[in-house]
């Protein structure tokens, strides 16, 4: 089996990639920077978010795991002192594979027919630079409403516990294969109205944001923004390819849900 490591840069994060190469060279498996079978991300979840999308293009082939070298993850999820542990358990292959569900985003162009695809294991973010954005939003092919406010996050279920929630988003599990729409400061007043609530859409339903008036606008997709002009629409839905997590043992998404936001105390 072919592996490489993805380290954050820092020195803890180094150390541990250093120890895990060799380790695992001494049982045998093959390094390799190109063409993974196993991509071990140390650091914290931003660190995961670019091992992921630096191996982007093999998704079928590759599997991802993660050690935080800061605080609980949720990708990240491994801790320093599970090193050893891991290392083992990676040494013994085949493992386990868990899959979770991604964002599709298609941007298209008013200027021809270019249009471009990313995937997202987080979210996906419109935002303008400056004032705010105008759209209308279309679910399945239907006007569902005009949108004027900040903007609006459109994120996964693995994703819903990071930018979703600071919007007040719900927590959706993995293993629903679903959407959420979350709206950033929304104008509700007799002109502009709004749904309000965030939206869950299921596989296959398409939701399409179709600019109104300015077309150039920030899209965020996981932690990389940029700016794009002559926006004619931009198209989310669940893709079709997953996220392929090597599973060693079990640590359930609402026990880290719990781990990391509430904690473990009890009265
Ligand atoms: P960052 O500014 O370091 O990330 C902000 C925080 O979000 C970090 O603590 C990061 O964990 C955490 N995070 C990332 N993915 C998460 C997930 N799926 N569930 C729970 N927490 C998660 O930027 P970054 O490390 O490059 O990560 C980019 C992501 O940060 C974006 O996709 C966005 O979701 C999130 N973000 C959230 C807010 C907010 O909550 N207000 C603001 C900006 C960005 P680590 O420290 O382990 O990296
Ligand atoms: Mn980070």
């Amino acid at each position: 089996m072919k592996f490489k490591v993805v380290s954050r840069g820092d020195k803890r994060s180094n150390e541990i990639e250093a120890t895990m190469k060799q380790y695992l060279t001494d049982f045998n498996l093959e390094y390799d920077r190109e063409e993974p079978d196993l991509v071990i991300s140390v650091g914290g979840d931003g660190t995961f978010l670019e091992a992921f999308h630096r191996y982007i293009h093999r998704l079928d082939k590759t599997a991802f795991i993660g050690v935080h070298t800061g605080h609980l993850g949720f990708y990240a999820d491994w801790t320093p002192d599970e090193v050893e542990k891991l290392i083992i358990e990676i040494a013994k292959t085949p493992f386990q594979i868990v899959e979770y569900p991604l964002l599709e985003v298609i941007i298209r162009s008013t200027t021809g027919g270019s249009e471009d695809r990313f995937l997202a294991l987080n979210e996906a973010m419109i935002k303008t630079a400056d004032g705010s954005v105008v759209f209308d939003v279309e679910i399945k092919g239907e006007h569902f409403e005009t949108f004027r406010g900040d903007g609006l996050c459109i994120s996964t279920p693995s994703g819903s516990t990071a930018y979703n929630k600071a919007l007040g988003g719900g927590i959706i599990h993995p293993s629903i294969e679903a959407i959420q729409l979350t709206e950033m400061a929304s104008i509700n007043n007799r002109v502009f109205r709004t749904i309000g609530s965030p939206l869950i859409l299921p596989k296959h339903h398409t939701c399409l944001l179709k600019p109104t008036v300015d077309r150039s606008f920030l899209i965020a997709i996981d932690h990389f923004t940029e700016t794009y002009t002559n926006v004619k629409s931009i198209q989310f839905r669940v893709a079709e390819e997953r996220i392929r997590f090597a599973r060693f043992r079990p640590f359930p998404f609402w026990d880290r849900v719990r781990d990391s936001f509430v904690g473990n105390q009890k009265v």
